[in-house]
């Protein structure tokens, strides 16, 4: 008998399954992925750690359809990226995707509460409601007495809540971050981590986060690695 519906755990909103990405150096194939696997629930912050070369951002891109693999399924929020065109796949990035890095990538002409709302603006909102979301947005990254601020203006770890704030503009269920504390010392890292952490949670995205920072990646649901190509756990 089927689990009523309160019961059944939420499918996953990013799903890889069985990613295959292979890259030639020279006369050599390189297995970067290889039956690479993984999924992440809403409010789920899950980390991605190991050295440089095995794969990560690799992993990272393909998640967020800025490059196709070879072979296998991404899937967010249960559409397969795959069989859509090119402007849909698009489309679907867009609307449903958030992206952090480890440089802020802000427009520097631009204050912080414009920063947030203009990806808002290219979405169709219109001026106030951008605003208005972005202000409550910068709010939550404890940034609205700093909303007026250019970003040359803002400290390394304001800049990056800035760029958090941004990345969930445009409400996407899918958060993918590479390296986002990786610029910062050690106690602006767990600053900025922490408002990362409590957008996840009150925005029900799920987060995936490449980091270096063994602290932050004990502080996420779970700790994955690549190792022979594949995703697994050690924590
Ligand atoms: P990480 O993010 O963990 O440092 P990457 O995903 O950047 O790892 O790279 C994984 C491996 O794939 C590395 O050996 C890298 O040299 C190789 N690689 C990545 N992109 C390309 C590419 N476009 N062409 C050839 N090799 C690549």
């Amino acid at each position: 008998m089927n689990n009523p519906p309160e019961m059944q755990t939420p499918a996953p909103l990013l799903e890889l399954r069985n990613v295959q990405r292979s890259y030639l150096q020279g006369t050599v194939k390189l297995d970067v992925l290889n039956n690479a696997s993984l999924s992440v629930r809403a409010g789920e912050m899950k980390a991605l750690v190991g050295p440089s070369g095995s794969g990560k951002s690799t992993f990272l891109n393909i998640a967020g359809l800025l490059e196709r693999p070879d072979a296998g399924e991404v899937l967010i929020d249960g559409v397969d990226a795959g069989k859509l065109g090119r402007g849909k796949r698009g489309n679907l990035r867009r609307s449903h995707i958030g992206f952090v890095f480890q440089f802020h990538r802000l427009l520097p002409e631009f204050s912080a509460l414009e920063n947030v709302m203009i990806p808002q603006m290219l979405n169709g909102l219109d001026r106030n409601e951008a605003a208005t979301r972005a202000e409550q947005l910068l709010a939550m990254v404890g940034l609205q007495a700093r909303a007026d601020h250019r970003p040359g203006l803002l400290s390394g770890g304001e800049q990056q809540r800035v760029a958090i704030a941004r990345s969930v503009a445009n409400a996407p269920r899918v958060l993918l971050a590479d390296e986002p504390t990786g610029n910062l010392d050690p106690d602006t890292a767990k600053d900025v981590f922490h408002h990362l952490a409590t957008i996840t949670r009150t925005t029900g995205t799920a987060a995936l986060v490449v980091t270096h920072n063994q602290q932050l990646a004990l502080n996420m649901d779970s700790i994955l690695t690549i190792s022979d190509g594949k995703i697994i756990s050690i924590g």
